[in-house]
Parts: structure tokens; C-alpha cells; sequence
């Protein structure tokens, strides 16, 4: 089976980032993050950094509208010989059904759909131990790199801070709206045969690597 381009679905904490940054560095994908996209809106101040900013801190998510318009912009620069790796879109069965369109005018295959499978616990253990260069935007996380806010990045000497929609509030909430708009997509994309489920508990390398070999099309789906 032929390199496909790939959805990244899952719960905040899933490890969509980080799994994205792994396959981006073994196989290549041009990677669509709809959060870092409206992160560098809300960094530049923005007229869509401004809508949304809001939205975010509350871990609610940023209306439709405005996401599709800029997955559909994003979309269009992208060379049409690139496979992409979409991660964090779609969140709300609207937008699967708007990215089903634009792919259909774009005339490219439907994605293959990676549900990465957390449990709540897991989820709210990930989010609070989160940290993420100010600089380099690069994730670590307490529990497993041992850096907390204040610390400098590795990678670049940065400072760490917590995003502030990790804090435990809007962590509660992102989970809320996650169970309320996002889960229905599992679905939706089971029913139309592009889903494939991984255990998003394991091991991170582990994980990655059973993404990898998926992507690749090495293991049946
Ligand atoms: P993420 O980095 O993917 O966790 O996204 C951070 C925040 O950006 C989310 O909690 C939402 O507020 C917003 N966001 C990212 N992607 C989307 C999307 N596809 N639809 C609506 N809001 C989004």
C-alpha cells in the first residue's frame, strides 16, 4: 500500500505533537497543526490570533469558520506530490466534512484516520506535567524529562513554561468539549472504513513506531 496522507485523532495529551514530530523526522509529511497555526495567530496579534485567543485559553474550541478557512488557505500552498499530516483538525464533524470536500476538489485520496486511544486519568497525568519551550516550541513533560517551568529547553536554551490551556481548569474542559465534539469522529471515520485504532498508551517509542509501520502500510489496517 502506497504512503497516504494521515489524520492524527485523539484526545488533548494523546501525543498527536509528538508522534506528528517522529514521523515528520522518518518519513516525509508536510505537518498542518491547527493549534500551532493559531498559536503563531495569537503570537502575531492577529486579527484570527485575536478571534481565537480567547477560545483557547478557555480550552474551548475556535468556531469552525475561521479553523476550515485556515486548514483550506494552508492547504492550497501545499505542494500537491507532498503527503500532509494533519494534527488537531478536524476536531467537529463539520470540519470532517468541509476536509472531506476540499480533498475532493483537490482531487486527493481521503485520509488514513489514526485514533490514538487515552484515558482520561492519562490524559489529565499528560497535560499537567506538560511543559513547552517558549522559544522553540518544543513539548517535555515533568514525569518523563524531569524539567519544570522556569527550567531552560535542552534544545535551545529556551525558558519552559505551561501552556495555560494545561492548566487543571481548562484541562477539565478541553476533555468536556473533547467527549462532546471531537469523539463522534471516530464514528464517522470508522464508518467510512479509514479509521485505525492504536493502544496510545504505550511506551512512546513503541507507539510511534506502530504509526510508522501503518503509515507505511506495513501492517493491515
Ligand atoms: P492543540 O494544540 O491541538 O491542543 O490546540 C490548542 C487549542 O487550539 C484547542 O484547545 C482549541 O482551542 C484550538 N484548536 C486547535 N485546533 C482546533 C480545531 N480543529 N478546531 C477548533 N479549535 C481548535
Amino acid at each position: 500500500m502506497a504512503q497516504r496522507d494521515l489524520i492524527l485523532l485523539g484526545p488533548p495529551g494523546a501525543g498527536k505533537g509528538t508522534h506528528a514530530d517522529y514521523l515528520m523526522a522518518h518519513m516525509s509529511y508536510a505537518h498542518l497543526s491547527t493549534g500551532d497555526l493559531l498559536r503563531a495567530a495569537v503570537a502575531k496579534d492577529s486579527d484570527l490570533g485575536k478571534q481565537a485567543q480567547g477560545y483557547m485559553e478557555a480550552g474551548e474550541l475556535v468556531p469552525d469558520d475561521l479553523v476550515i478557512d485556515l486548514v483550506a488557505e494552508r492547504m492550497e500552498q501545499l505542494d500537491c506530490q507532498m503527503h500532509f499530516l494533519l494534527d488537531g483538525f478536524p476536531r467537529t464533524t463539520a470540519q470532517a466534512e468541509a476536509l472531506a470536500g476540499m480533498l475532493e476538489t483537490l482531487n486527493r485520496e481521503q485520509p488514513l484516520v489514526m485514533n490514538l486511544a487515552v484515558s482520561d486519568a492519562e490524559v489529565v497525568r499528560r497535560l499537567s506535567g506538560r511543559r513547552m519551550c517558549l522559544d522553540c516550541g518544543t513539548i517535555y513533560n515533568v514525569h518523563r524529562d524531569g524539567l519544570d517551568i522556569g527550567d531552560k529547553c535542552p534544545q535551545c536554551g529556551g525558558e519552559l513554561y505551561r501552556r495555560s490551556d494545561d492548566e487543571p481548569e481548562a484541562i477539565r474542559n478541553r476533555l468536556k468539549v473533547y467527549e462532546q465534539d471531537s469523539a463522534p469522529l471516530i464514528e464517522y471515520y470508522q464508518q467510512r472504513g479509514q479509521l485505525v485504532a492504536v493502544d496510545a498508551e504505550q511506551g512512546q517509542q513503541q507507539v510511534s513506531a506502530e504509526l510508522a509501520e501503518l503509515a507505511q502500510g506495513r501492517r493491515p489496517c
